[in-house]
């Protein structure tokens, strides 16, 4: 495990988002169908026949058939293993970005062939990974249905929490400590906000998902997410929020997305963007 190359790890990461990718279109399909996740087992939706699990290998089955079911030879849309890819490339990305900022190793191709020792490292790339694979069920859900899945934001805390005991990174009290007060923070917010308003200001969803960064960033890494989500937010709902008014009279928009494309870019850069803010905008 010792001297394992950078590139092989890479390999490793991107068939473990490619198996995740492989998930989430078994959810994409199965759940608006009302079919269980795991009963039946993976069918045929043409003609019914069961898969067998060579074929259903992320990425790798798809190219085997090309394209096509092995028992009725109806087309297989690409974008399954366009999907597959795509979380592939997410997975890999969590460990590169891991090496070369938490780490700091230099960018050039030597890194490639070079062993990670860091469990800094290691820490960085399994928290990136879930940020980075959670952003995309967190935007079409919340886009969608006006709801975070709980296997995110909840499963977020449990990760953290867990990705904690990895020496290098969070200690296990940050990570407790980012959870309960970055969530409970907003949960605050949300509340008075709600209590001046006279309707409800902030999702629960949204007061779990960052309290799930809470615990993969720590208390700061969650507060800078917020503040830029919030920022994203504003950016995007005043024109956005203009057209809508104009159909339905309603324009609201989850918060959700925002968040969850905030926390990797904060993950990696939320102390640069500090330093920058203080240095610039503050003048110290
Ligand atoms: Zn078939």
């Amino acid at each position: 495990m010792e001297e394992i190359p950078l590139w092989y790890w890479l390999a490793v990461f991107f068939a473990l988002g490619a198996c995740v990718g492989s998930f989430y279109n078994v959810i994409v399909y199965r759940m608006p169908r009302g079919i269980s996740l795991i009963n039946p087992p993976s069918h045929c939706p043409l003609c019914k026949k069961r898969i067998p699990i060579r074929y259903n290998l992320p990425i790798v089955g798809w190219l085997w058939l090309r394209g096509k079911s092995a028992c009725c030879h109806q087309p297989i849309s690409v974008i399954y293993p366009i999907g597959e890819s795509l979380c592939g490339l997410l997975g890999a990305l969590a460990l590169f970005s891991s090496v070369v900022v938490v780490g700091g190793a230099p960018l050039n191709a030597a890194l490639f062939s070079a062993p990670v020792h860091d469990p800094a490292v290691w820490a960085g790339a399994l928290a990136m990974a879930w940020l980075l694979l959670g952003a995309y069920p967190v935007c079409a859900v919340d886009c969608k249905y006006k709801l975070i899945p709980d296997s995110i934001s909840v499963g977020g805390i449990v990760a953290g929490i867990l990705i904690s005991l990895v020496p290098g990174g969070l200690s296990p009290f940050e990570s407790l400590l980012g959870a309960g007060v970055a969530g409970g923070g907003l949960y605050l917010v949300g509340f008075v906000a709600s209590k001046i308003l006279k309707k409800d200001a902030m999702g629960f969803g949204d007061v779990k998902l960052l309290a799930g960064y809470g615990a993969l960033m720590g208390l700061t890494g969650a507060v800078e997410t917020l503040i830029v989500a919030a920022l994203l937010g504003i950016l995007v709902m005043v024109p956005y929020g203009k057209l809508r008014r104009s159909e339905d009279g309603s324009g609201q928009i989850p918060f959700g997305p925002f968040l969850a494309v905030a926390a990797p870019f904060m993950f990696l850069w939320g102390e640069t963007l500090f330093n920058l803010y203080v240095t610039f905008v503050l003048g110290e």
